[in-house]
């Protein structure tokens, strides 16, 4: 970075110690390089004037123009105001002040010419704009350059000393024409600029503040939201890369008994091409010589569980041991059925530790897992815990990575010496894939997009209150045929005891519609005791209960094939992915299923999208897309541990495909030139080392 960038903000003229400071408190500006990164939010678009006919007929933001009249107050006390005209020829338009009244009269000249921009209010039948955007005009024929005008963000603190958006606009005009490539370095490889036909950094800057034209505009907006997520994509790729070299791991070469066995004898299916390019992506990993780091996401069903397995059973094959942390005892207690399920034959030792073993099962667990008598652990948080110790653990796999922090990971990071576990997240909750590798970005992503195959679509439909009698015909039909219906209710966090009183007001008019002995109801919710929990599910599991009510306890993982019906109470209450995850229970058997969303018909817009989007695909990813659009990135898991937090103009929601074509540069330039060695990439590097000082690749390949 160039000195100029560097300097203190308060050494500009008119911005002495108070400005200067309130400048850091509020908006994190500190030097001339943070000012001129102030990027504006929106611009006033002064490049086309309307007439006040036009205006009164179409109130909305717009920009006049006119002789300004004499003022005068109108009201009083709080209610006074003042008040001028503005006339063009073609109509009158009324201006007001409510505040300020003295400074605007002496600063504004009646019988001049203005221009006056802002929002056209109807009021009392008039059309009025209030507190408007003046500028003077030279002759009332020519008019001034015609520009739009940066709005910048800003806070009250500030604007009462002055700045603004007009204060801050006024900065800019200042700094902004001193900037030279001398000044402000160009960034980015000059190849680059010309394959991508996009401005230089200078050019870029002046037409972001003061653009002389739509065009120039969108050009400078396109350049600066490249340039910051190439940065954003070396910074990860090169972390990483520097990273892989590093973090040795255990070398998984052997590809042996248990795994061939498993394959050629106990896999009860076919895998799927998704699958098995998964488990070539994670056999490379393994047998590499570095910590394997992999996220695998798959839609709900896409079978993760068999990989995990399979990965479990190279482990085994080469002496080490593996565990499956999953973040509920219900998902845990699963997990380790359908493993053992699986394996059952093969003389595969597979333990279980969860809150609940204790005792002398818990003290046996935890000897026979220290003596290496037990290949594979299957638990909950519980397996993190100091007295958990392997005799070797090689590979470590978390089940819905959404609720697994950075700090345990790292704990099971410390289960092994002398290298860490190699470690695989499976996640349920899918986004887009730039995205994921952007977000995760410490981790390489693997992707099951593709379901097993013969499985028949869920039909989802959005049914008002007006059809509950329908519901509940529909429901006995299919109890009748032998099928399961899960029910689930919101869980209101705010209020604990309402969202008890939601499940059980459904639950006593269900108990009324579906009466024993003929029909048996589990109830299954996040107040009560784990075991009781687990009862529960066990009973249904066992179709010894025919209806399911539940909160939100059953949204991850739980695997009941002959549950064929979801019906979700309120389901404008739930997120996008979240119906998406409820959804995916069922859908696992051979029968046709059901997803039935009631609602009592009031909805705002984004429940509505929410609504439709469920009822429109069956698909993670496009629901994935929706969802990112409704929300934000913001929202999504692992989003603040990510430098996508830092991005001053770029957008993840709307820049897809420029994060798209930034990731491609990045892992070309990566792969040509980990070092950034290359002239033209010297520019790269220089920026890196600047702009992330606390990133320890860039000292050490400095
Ligand atoms: P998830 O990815 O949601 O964890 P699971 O691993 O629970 O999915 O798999 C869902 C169901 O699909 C399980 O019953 C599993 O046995 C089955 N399954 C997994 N892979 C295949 C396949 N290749 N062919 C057929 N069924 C499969
Ligand atoms: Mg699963």
């Amino acid at each position: 970075m160039s000195q100029f960038l560097r300097e203190p903000v308060s050494t500009l003229p008119g911005l002495g110690g108070i400005k200067a400071a309130l400048l850091r408190s509020e908006l994190g500006i500190v030097t001339v390089g943070d000012l001129i990164q102030h990027y504006p939010y929106r611009y006033v678009d002064k490049t086309l004037i309307r007439t006040i006919r036009d205006v009164l007929t179409n109130p909305d933001t717009a920009l006049v123009q006119g002789i300004l009249s004499p003022f005068q107050y109108q009201g009083h006390g709080h209610k006074k105001r003042l008040v001028a005209y503005l006339r063009d020829g073609t109509g009158t338009l009324e201006l007001v002040w409510f505040k300020g009244g003295k400074v605007i009269e002496g600063v504004l000249q009646p019988g001049q010419a203005y221009t006056a921009y802002g929002k056209i209010q109807r009021f009392r039948g008039k059309a009025t704009l209030v507190h408007p955007e003046m500028e003077l005009l030279r002759t009332a024929t020519s008019p001034r350059d015609l520009t739009f005008d940066p709005i910048y963000s800003t806070t009250e603190g500030l604007s009462k000393k002055g700045l603004d958006t007009k204060g801050i606009r006024k900065l800019l005009r200042a700094v902004i024409p001193r900037i030279t490539p001398g000044l402000v370095p160009e960034t980015l490889p000059s190849e680059l600029l010309s394959t991508l036909r996009l401005p230089g950094r200078v050019d870029a800057i002046r037409n972001i503040h003061f653009p002389p034209s739509q065009q120039a505009l969108e050009d400078a907006r396109k350049r600066l939201k490249f340039e910051e997520l190439l940065f954003l994509q070396l910074d990860i790729l090169l972390s990483k890369k520097h990273r892989n070299r590093e973090l040795v791991g255990y070398v998984f070469d052997a590809v042996g008994e248990h795994f061939n066995r498993f394959y050629a004898e106990f896999l009860p299916f076919a895998l799927t091409e998704a699958q098995k390019r998964v488990m070539r992506e994670i056999r490379r990993d393994l047998g590499m010589g570095s910590q394997m780091n992999r996220l695998l996401q798959g839609d709900v069903g896409s079978g993760k569980t068999v990989v995990a397995l399979m990965a479990m059973l190279i482990a085994l094959d080469n002496g080490y041991q593996s565990c499956l942390v999953a973040p509920t005892e219900i998902l845990a207690q699963q997990h380790f059925q359908s493993l053992k399920d699986l394996v059952r034959g093969m003389g595969i030792q597979i333990g279980l530790l969860t809150g609940s073993v204790t005792g002398q099962a818990r003290k046996l667990t935890l000897q026979y897992l220290a003596e290496g008598r037990l290949h594979i652990l299957i638990g909950t948080h519980a397996v993190l815990e100091d007295p958990v110790i392997f005799q070797q653990l090689g590979l470590a796999i978390t089940d819905e990575q959404h609720r697994f922090g950075v700090a345990q990971r790292a704990a099971l990071w410390k289960k092994s010496t002398p290298h860490p576990p190699h470690v695989l997240v499976m996640t349920a909750t899918p986004i887009p894939r730039t995205l994921a590798l952007t977000i995760y970005g410490d981790l390489d992503v693997s992707i099951i997009d593709e379901l097993p195959p013969g499985r028949k679509p869920i039909k989802t439909e959005l049914w008002y209150e007006n059809k509950r009698l329908r519901l509940i015909g529909f429901m006995k039909e299919q109890i009748a045929a032998g099928r399961q219906v899960y029910i689930v209710y919101p869980l209101i966090e705010e209020s604990a005891s309402l969202d008890l009183l939601n499940l059980e007001e459904g639950l006593s008019s269900l108990q009324r519609e579906f009466q024993r002995p003929e029909y048996q109801i589990s109830v299954v919710h996040g107040r009560m005791a784990s075991a009781d929990k687990e009862m529960e599910m066990q009973r249904f599991q066992n179709k010894e209960t025919q209806i399911m009510v539940a909160t939100t306890v059953i949204e991850v993982g739980v695997n009941i094939p002959n549950a064929s019906i979801m019906v979700i109470e309120n389901a404008e209450r739930f997120g996008l992915s979240q119906l998406h995850q409820l959804r995916g229970r069922v859908g696992r058997g051979a029968d046709q299923s059901y997803c039935i969303l009631m609602t009592n018909g009031r909805l705002s817009d984004d429940a509505r999208i929410r609504l439709q989007t469920m009822c429109r695909t069956n698909d993670g990813f496009e629901i994935a897309d929706v969802d990112l659009k409704l929300r934000g990135p913001g929202d999504l898991e692992g989003t603040r541990q990510s430098g996508v937090q830092g991005l001053k103009i770029a957008d993840l929601r709307e820049d897809g495909a420029i994060l798209q074509s930034a990731r491609t540069i990045a892992a070309k330039i990566v792969d040509a030139d980990e070092h950034l060695e290359q002239p033209a990439n010297l520019c790269l590097k220089r920026h890196l080392q600047e702009t992330r000082p606390h990133n320890r690749t860039w000292s050490r390949i400095s």
